[in-house]
């Protein structure tokens, strides 16, 4: 047998103008690549995971004792929290656009009982399980959570932060009160919303667990730690109910990061083998943000996000989003049908914006870690150039009076 050993793999400098992930902050990548070989239960790495933990609880304004990184992406981070909901108990679930809808998926996956499981493994229809759909391009708002939760008076209650599908900011205030009202325990996907947006967790008694990811408000790199936190309530819930995971449990995975039985320990124990490079790069984000503060940075976003918006809306386009480190748009109507040609387009030249992942397609422009009127103005032309190049016309002058209101004479001269 002949062994064919493929050439070493390029992969190019791109762009990441999407929802996520975001541009990798330069001081996370040095810190990965500086970290020694050291295995994971060597000193500094262990004090590193609790200075992360520490760090962690006041980027999220947070009290609870379970706060710390699930090894993984958003969706394990997810995955973890939703472990604590047990076939037949019940939930209800909004969604408004993809990830909520996954989410809700994974709800009736761990809800449904083994005979609904077995009946359609990989779409379970959980009678336990009520999924209110909110049309995409709408957020969820107290109208529709009170109604829900007071019908269905659930054990669980869950919705999305920011639902980045759509680009649309839900009522987090309102589902907290109305967890609270209705004695439910909320669980929310805070996936885009943190080290975006400046909120504080503790600030929502009705939210019993919290979930994001690496690699988009935090600025660190997928496959590092996805943040979550939880409350007492939530943990006494899992420790008496139980969860069918090792790898992914709750209270298993705390253990290491120096959470034991409710209490900070000085030190982790083993629960399984951590990265050094993991630790240092997850470590670096956390510092850089709390060094720049969420609210800087939540009022940078609105600042910069301001200036993307109505430059493409000079080109013509309508945006149907309110998140302020994405938009989500429909292009102009002579475009209207060419989205993905457009996209890929981009794409094809090292701009990587998105379509969207699910009906109606639209565009998504992202400006995660981009903070900065080089970087915007960069996205905004590059956007206008693919738009031309397709056969489009943009009034330039439009487009120059938007960023020159914004950004000041300064751009002219570049
Ligand atoms: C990105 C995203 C996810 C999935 O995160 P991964 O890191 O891709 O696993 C889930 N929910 C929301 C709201 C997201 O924006």
């Amino acid at each position: 047998m002949t062994v064919h050993v493929f050439p070493q793999l390029e992969i190019p400098e791109t762009l990441a103008a999407g929802p996520g992930p975001g541009n990798t902050d330069v001081r996370v990548l040095q810190r990965f690549a500086a970290a020694g070989v050291a295995d994971h239960m060597q000193e500094d790495v262990l004090r590193g995971m609790v200075e992360c933990k520490h760090m962690l609880r006041q980027v999220w304004g947070t009290e609870n004792t379970y706060t710390f990184g699930a090894a993984g992406t958003g969706w394990t981070g997810l995955d973890m929290m939703f472990s604590a909901v047990r076939p037949g108990d019940r939930v209800v679930a909004f969604t408004n656009g993809t990830f909520s809808g996954i989410d809700g998926l994974t709800l009736r996956i761990k809800a449904a009982t083994p005979q609904e499981l077995a009946a359609n493994s990989l779409d379970p229809q959980a009678a336990s399980v009520t999924i209110i759909e909110v049309p995409h391009g709408q957020s969820v708002t107290k109208d529709v959570i009170d109604a829900a939760l007071s019908t269905h008076k659930p054990k669980w209650a869950f919705m999305a932060h920011w639902e980045t599908g759509s680009g649309r900011i839900n009522d987090v205030q309102a589902f907290s009160d109305a967890c609270v009202e209705h004695d439910a325990m909320g669980l929310i996907d805070a996936v885009s919303s943190l080290g975006v947006e400046d909120f504080r967790i503790d600030d929502y008694p009705g939210v019993v667990g919290w979930a994001s990811c690496p690699q988009k408000g935090i600025c660190c790199l997928p496959l590092t730690y996805a943040p979550v936190s939880f409350t007492d309530r939530f943990i006494e819930s899992l420790k008496q109910t139980g969860t069918c995971t090792y790898g992914n449990h709750p209270i298993f995975e705390a253990r290491h990061w120096g959470i034991v039985d409710g209490q900070d320990v000085e030190k982790g124990t083993y629960h399984r083998t951590h990265s050094a490079y993991v630790v240092a790069a997850f470590h670096e984000a956390l510092r850089l943000t709390l060094e720049q503060t969420v609210a800087r940075r939540a009022q940078d976003y609105i600042r910069h996000e301001a200036v993307l918006r109505e430059a493409v809306e000079a080109m013509g386009c309508d945006v149907t989003s309110n998140m302020t480190s994405l938009v989500v748009l429909n292009l102009p109507e002579d475009m209207a049908g060419r989205e993905m040609e457009l996209v890929q387009h981009c794409r094809s030249e090292g701009f990587g914006i998105w379509p969207t992942l699910s009906a109606p397609v639209q565009v998504r422009i992202g400006i995660l870690n981009q903070l900065n009127r080089h970087a915007i103005t960069e996205i905004v032309t590059r956007f206008a150039r693919a738009i031309r190049e397709l056969g489009g016309t943009v009034d330039q002058s439009a487009i120059d009076d938007v960023l020159h209101r914004y950004y000041g004479e300064a751009i002219a001269a570049e």
